[in-house]
């Protein structure tokens, strides 16, 4: 028997038990996808919040777009269970599907149709009531930010735009989960901004899951992040958390203006480990680089404005992101962490 049939046969003898409904929306448990002999996931368990937006994070083949789409319903798991707001995707695909969202990595998109008639479309395949068909379109379109592209054909739009009209379509049967993969690839700088603002509006009326391979396009935007590695979880937390647990604290890059002493004027703070000058960026100001044990910037400010120093900026180190992501998904196997820590999971034992 192969793998998956095998899997599939434990999880049904396992079935006889119901699903326990809990205030998770999503959780994930022990998921295993196998391709033949390949592993793309597993071993994978965790827990999403309602009204959370999670990042799945990882580098290309990490496992991101198999773990969504078998959320999705569109690829069957080789074993362990998915309860999405207590129905299985095996057991209650339909149920699922009328619950869940999906922008795939290739939006399936109609060139020749209207943005309109094909969110009418949509929404009617999804399930919405005739007499409801317009206002959901409109609503769609609204929290996406089509409104005067509603009768443009969607080949004459720029990627940007069908990027919403792929996100319009994924909320247009009001889910309560919105699984996007990838929906920043390939947007210019303006795009991803738009696209941050657009995914961060979800908020409060969906739950989000999006996936990246570029911790700093969604880092912004997620409340917390899962990063893959391998078709398993290496770690997740906030982006605060997992810097403080991995780089074993926070850089910041702060700016005065004028020549004030931030080591002397900063040595009381008992979180602050290290102030470095770090340049002059401009005439009269200068930068300095100040590492923490953990987030200090709002205390920072606060020394700095009392102190009467004059700040004209502070920031977090620039690269300080990506070395985690680096960190992360480049260590060997053997030194992968092996023990939960704040932060970080042990391979397949996120929850
Ligand atoms: P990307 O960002 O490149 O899409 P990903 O993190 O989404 O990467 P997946 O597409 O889920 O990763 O792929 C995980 C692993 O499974 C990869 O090694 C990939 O080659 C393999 N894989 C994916 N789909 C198939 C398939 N249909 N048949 C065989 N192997 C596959």
């Amino acid at each position: 028997m192969d793998r998956s049939l095998a899997g599939l046969t434990q999880r049904r003898a396992r079935r006889s038990e119901p699903v326990q409904r809990e205030n998770a929306l999503i959780e994930i448990t022990e998921l295993y996808k196998f391709y033949g002999e390949q592993r793309a996931v597993g071993p994978l368990s965790a827990k999403i919040e309602r009204g959370e937006i999670v990042g799945l994070l990882g580098l290309n083949g990490a496992g991101k777009t198999t773990t969504l789409r078998i959320l999705s319903c569109d690829l069957l798991p080789s074993s362990g269970t998915v309860v999405v707001d207590g129905d299985d995707v095996v057991e209650r695909p339909d149920a699922v599907r009328a619950k869940i969202g999906y922008l795939p990595d290739t939006p399936p998109l109609y060139p020749e149709m209207t943005v309109r008639a094909y969110l009418r479309f949509v929404a009617a395949l999804r399930g919405v009531a005739p007499a409801q068909l317009a206002a959901a379109v409109v609503d769609a379109a609204r929290q996406t930010g089509l409104e005067a592209k509603l009768d443009d054909t969607i080949e004459t739009l720029s990627h940007g735009y069908r990027q919403r009209v792929g996100i319009a379509q994924a909320i247009v049967h009001r889910p309560a989960l919105v699984v996007l993969d990838e929906p920043i690839a390939g947007l210019d700088p303006v795009q991803i901004m738009e696209m941050r603002e657009l995914i961060r509006g979800l908020r409060g009326a969906h739950t989000v899951l999006l996936s990246s391979h570029i911790l700093s396009e969604i880092s912004e935007t997620c409340d917390r992040l899962f990063v893959l590695k391998d078709g398993a979880i290496v770690a997740q937390g906030t982006e605060a958390e997992l810097s403080a647990a991995l780089l074993g604290g926070m850089r910041v890059e702060v700016q005065v203006r004028g020549d004030a002493d931030l080591p002397r004027l900063l040595a009381e703070l008992a979180e602050v480990t290290e102030v470095r000058a770090a340049g002059t960026p401009e005439p009269g100001v200068h930068a300095w680089t100040v590492h923490a044990r953990q987030d200090v910037r709002e205390r920072l400010c606060q020394e700095l404005v009392r102190a009467g120093v004059p700040l004209v900026g502070l920031s977090r180190g620039e690269r300080e992101l990506e070395a985690i992501f680096e960190r992360l998904v480049t260590a060997p196997a053997a030194t992968a962490p092996t023990r939960p820590e704040p932060g970080v999971a042990a391979l397949g034992e996120a929850s």
